[in-house]
């Protein structure tokens, strides 16, 4: 980690700081036992290192420019939180989330930039959130509070939106148990008590601070006003517990591991023990026709989706990297059923940055005066990627075979196998150390752990794709295409 002074006048953070923030009481599980320092935790504690890296290169000349700008108060903070007031600055944003993704090619899916487009589209929409009136919070005032405390000092965010379900029925209908879904138990003149789960929190134990906030839809039924809200609160909260899957970082070198070993981001799943929650930090409450429109009528949806086309558009172009590399040191790239194959994974890349050309050239101005990109391409794209990605993989997995098996480690080019390692596994076009290193590579995104959670995260972190799916189907200008039939038939 790099030691860079902290100057007035920063709002980003250093690596350093960003790690020392995480030593604190947070709660969390792996493997049957409670963490004592995330910092420290075999199959965390690398992800959370690379992500200081990244927040360092905010310092760095070579991408200052890029990925930070100064606010009027002076200040430098993470592009992510800028306002857009023009196409040019949603151009702007747009490159920044694509540099930020290009440092992991797309493997880090939770760099921050993604949640504080989030914050960045709740704050410029706060007379939204001043309709609710239920509680005694001061919901418009708290959302400007908070987005000034996370843009000026940097924070982390994680985020968790669904409910654990007992019964697909009860939840498809709308409508949540308390036995096991986040709920308030208690209001006071301070706060709120919640308790219960949410699923899931992607960089939950590497995250200063987690938004719990609304995404299923709630029936408006006032059975369900428990149920509705939106609120941030540290992770260090007391009552508040999370439980890790396990760990894809298994202490591997980055030779035997390269994406593992650098990019595990973590998932857990969030227990809330009784949890208060004081009335600055809600922003919604007791509300459920306001929390179904939270993400939608603020167009936080839109700025999280530009995020994430951008992040998309940096690991298709890895993929398609990653597979031509594999047919040029094969000599694959002379069989025409291969290079149908990989040709593919091109297309598909070239469709998320057409979609993203789109979207940011006809972004335009919003209820909030705000400038997003055009939702139409940007929604196609997340609808689209869950069903590109499993496929890249799968490409991956037909071009590599048992090539993907043949991995022999680090290790074995230094000991009694090298000199056999060197001879046998040698390609065409690479030597034996640099063969085993691409498909070492290939392995990590098409057969590990790390990879196959990769492609979990793809079909579903935005959403269940079938709802997604539906509600693509629903904004659609279908009038339009009826026309076309309408006027066929009448003619
Ligand atoms: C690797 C990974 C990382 C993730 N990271 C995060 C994260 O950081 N934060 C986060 O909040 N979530 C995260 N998710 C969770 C993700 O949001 C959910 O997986 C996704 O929304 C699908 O929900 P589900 O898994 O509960 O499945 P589902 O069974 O599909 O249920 C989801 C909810 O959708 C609704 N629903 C489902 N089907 C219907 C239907 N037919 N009609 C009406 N309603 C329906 C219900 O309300 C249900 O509760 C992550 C998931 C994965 C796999």
């Amino acid at each position: 980690m790099r030691d860079f002074p902290t100057k007035t006048g920063n709002g980003i953070r250093t690596g350093a700081q960003y790690l020392e923030g995480l030593r604190d009481d947070r709660e969390i599980w792996t493997g049957g036992e409670r963490i004592k320092d995330v910092t420290k935790a075999v199959g965390i504690a690398n992800g959370a290192t690379t992500l200081g890296s990244f927040l360092d290169r905010q310092f760095d000349p070579k991408y200052q420019d890029k990925v930070t700008y100064v606010d009027d108060k002076s200040l430098r903070c993470g592009l992510s939180f800028m306002t857009p007031k023009s196409v040019a600055d949603v151009k702007t944003k747009g490159a920044a989330y694509y540099e930020w993704a290009t440092w992991s090619n797309g493997m880090f899916g939770r760099t921050p930039d993604y949640k504080n487009a989030s914050v960045m589209s709740f704050a410029s929409a706060t007379s939204f959130l001043a309709q609710n009136t239920k509680g005694q919070g001061d919901y418009a005032a708290n959302m400007t509070t908070f987005y000034d405390h996370v843009r000026t000092n940097d924070k982390v965010l994680t985020h968790t939106l669904v409910n654990p379900q007992v019964s697909h029925a009860q939840a498809a209908a709308g409508k949540f148990s308390k036995e096991v879904a986040l709920h308030v138990t208690k209001e006071t003149d301070a706060g709120i008590y919640v308790s219960g789960a949410r699923l899931l929190a992607t960089l939950g134990p590497s995250a200063d601070e987690i938004e719990v906030f609304p995404s299923t839809v709630l029936k408006s039924d006032p059975k369900n006003i428990p149920f509705a809200f939106a609120f941030a609160i540290p992770i260090a909260t007391p009552g508040l517990k999370m439980i890790c899957r396990d760990t894809y970082d298994h202490g591997k070198s980055t030779f035997d591991a390269p994406l593992a070993s650098r990019f595990e981001e973590m998932d857990a799943v969030v227990i809330f023990d009784n949890v208060f929650v004081p009335w600055e930090r809600l922003f919604l409450y007791g509300q459920p026709e306001l929390c179904n429109q939270a993400f939608g009528t603020t167009n936080a949806v839109v700025h999280m989706a530009h995020q994430v086309a951008c992040g998309k558009l940096a690991k298709a172009e890895f993929m398609t990297g990653l597979l031509c590399s594999i047919m040029k040191a094969t000599g694959k790239d002379k069989d025409m059923g291969l290079k149908g194959l990989v040709s593919e994974v091109m297309m598909m890349t070239e469709t998320v940055r057409a979609l993203l050309y789109r979207a940011e050239n006809e972004a335009h101005e919003d209820q909030w005066g705000n400038y997003i990109p055009l939702r139409g391409p940007l929604d196609t794209s997340r609808n689209l990627f869950p069903k590109f990605y499993p496929r890249m993989v799968e490409i991956l997995q037909l071009m590599g075979s048992s090539s993907l098996m043949a991995t022999p480690t680090e290790a074995d080019f230094a000991n009694d196998m090298a000199a056999d390692v060197s001879q046998y596994f040698q390609v065409a076009n690479l030597d034996a150390k640099d063969r085993v290193a691409l498909y070492r590579l290939a392995h990590d995104v098409a057969i590990s752990g790390f990879g196959n959670r990769q492609a979990l995260y793809e079909r579903f972190f935005f959403g269940p794709p079938a709802l997604m799916n539906a509600q693509y189907f629903d904004l659609y200008d279908k009038d339009r295409a009826i026309a076309r039939v309408d006027n066929l038939l009448q003619s």
